[in-house]
């Protein structure tokens, strides 16, 4: 072999080796790209490991991009379960696509199971398939749901996105029956307010239309008074009320258990003229914090109650306990007693177990609710007990928190 055919074969041999190398890492390229999820690019030196640099770079890129997609998609799809509202996506032919859980609690889709299920087949009542049909995204529909539970449900169809849909809905039980409530409410007041109105009326018209002697005049207004009396006390308990559910929390003074309970039996005796025994007793030297014009206000409605309910001749006690776990106000009477039935609506305003008999005794019906009311902004529960014929016990519990060392001890 002559020198130049030497140099000639080991310049094709290199020439070989480097194009095998550039083979080999270009197949490589190929099994990486291959590959379905791109694992880290290979390792190489020279110009090719620039090119594998440079793909790494992209595919780092591309996968964080990927990772922040999808937990946008994620955070995006908790946020559309955590609304308080269900959301129903359909699709053009308002067919479900994907429901959150409130949506699922409404109207019983299952986001799987349910997938490309027409919407009407879960709300059958024909004024929601009207509704769809009208395709109109101002307006709201309300929709008693089917179920065990009586439930009202508040609907609209919302257009997105080129003809898809969202279907909203938000259950409006609770409003509803705040509305109810509300309703009889007025109804209730404008009843109780007509009835003596009713009365001053008439007596006015009789005065003003007759010439009458000074002795009838008077004998009317006597008649009169009373009526007048009776609204006045309905207007301050109503207020009374209002004030109690919307004032700030009791300040936190110190009230004198025993010199408030001894105020109130004193007006029970008054109230009572004699008819009955009223006995007063305290154990443990605790007082309350709170305000004492709303705790005055409970004690002595229950006490009221406790005369105005029970015939002459009975007995009523009125004890405060005081002891490290809480302290207990009650109120036993040996009256005519509550039937059980009654007794978990006593609080509700204007109920009455006999309205007649309340109204004889001077009763507005708010009593209870009232007593509720301030009881529960020092933190303690009414509990009644009752046996008709022969008495109740009204008790109201307060924990120890609300309990301040007595100033006044006890004696005896
Ligand atoms: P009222 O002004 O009618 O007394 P309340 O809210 O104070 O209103 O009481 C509601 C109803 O509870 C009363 O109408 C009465 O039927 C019943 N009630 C309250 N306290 C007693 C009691 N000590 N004994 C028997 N019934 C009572």
């Amino acid at each position: 072999m002559t020198g130049l055919e030497v140099v000639l074969a080991l310049a094709v041999a290199g020439l070989a080796y480097a194009l095998a190398r550039q083979l080999r890492e270009f197949a490589r390229l190929r099994r990486w790209a291959a590959r379905s999820r791109l694992p880290d690019a290979p390792e190489a030196r020279g110009a090719w490991g620039e090119v594998f640099n440079l793909l790494e770079r992209h595919r780092r890129s591309a996968a964080g991009e990927r990772r922040r997609l999808a937990r946008l998609i994620v955070r995006t799809r908790r946020a559309a379960q955590a609304l308080p509202y269900g959301v129903t996506t359909l699709d053009p032919a308002l067919r479900v696509e994907w429901c959150n859980a409130a949506a699922r609690a409404h109207l019983g889709i299952d986001p799987e199971r349910d997938r490309g299920e027409p919407i009407a087949n879960f709300v059958r009542q024909p004024e929601f398939i009207e509704y769809l049909q009208r395709r109109n995204p101002s307006e709201l529909l309300r929709l008693r749901a089917a179920g065990a539970e009586a439930r009202t449900l508040s609907v609209q169809l919302v257009a997105f996105d080129e003809n898809a849909w969202l279907l909203l809905s938000h259950d409006v039980t609770g409003e509803e029956r705040l509305e109810a409530m509300r309703r009889d409410f007025v109804a209730n007041v404008s009843h109780e307010l007509r009835t003596p109105l009713t009365v001053l009326t008439g007596f006015l018209e009789t005065i003003g239309e007759r010439k009458l002697e000074p002795q009838r005049v008077r004998d009317y207004l006597n008649l009169m008074r009373p009526q007048a009396e009776r609204m006045a006390r309905l207007i301050e308990d109503l207020l009374a009320l209002s004030t109690l559910e919307h004032a700030p929390p009791p300040p936190e003074a110190r009230v004198a258990v025993r010199a408030l309970l001894e105020r109130v039996r004193a007006e029970a005796e008054a109230l009572s003229g004699g008819r009955h025994r009223i006995a007063l007793e305290i154990s443990g030297d605790a007082d309350l914090a709170g305000a004492e014009s709303e705790l005055a206000s409970a004690f002595a409605n229950l006490v009221t109650n406790a005369v105005r309910y029970t015939p002459e001749g009975g007995e009523i006690r009125i004890a405060w306990r005081a002891a490290r776990a809480g302290a207990e106000f009650s109120v036993e009477d040996t009256g005519i007693g509550i039937e059980p039935e009654h007794i978990p609506r006593l609080t509700e305003r204007f109920y009455r177990v006999d309205h007649g008999r309340s109204r004889e005794s001077g009763g507005t019906g708010l009593g209870l609710a009232i007593v509720k009311h301030a009881l529960a902004r020092h933190e303690a529960a009414l509990a009644i007990e009752s046996t008709p014929g022969r008495g109740s016990v009204f008790r109201a519990r307060f924990p120890a928190a609300r309990l301040l060392p007595a100033t006044q001890k006890v004696s005896g």
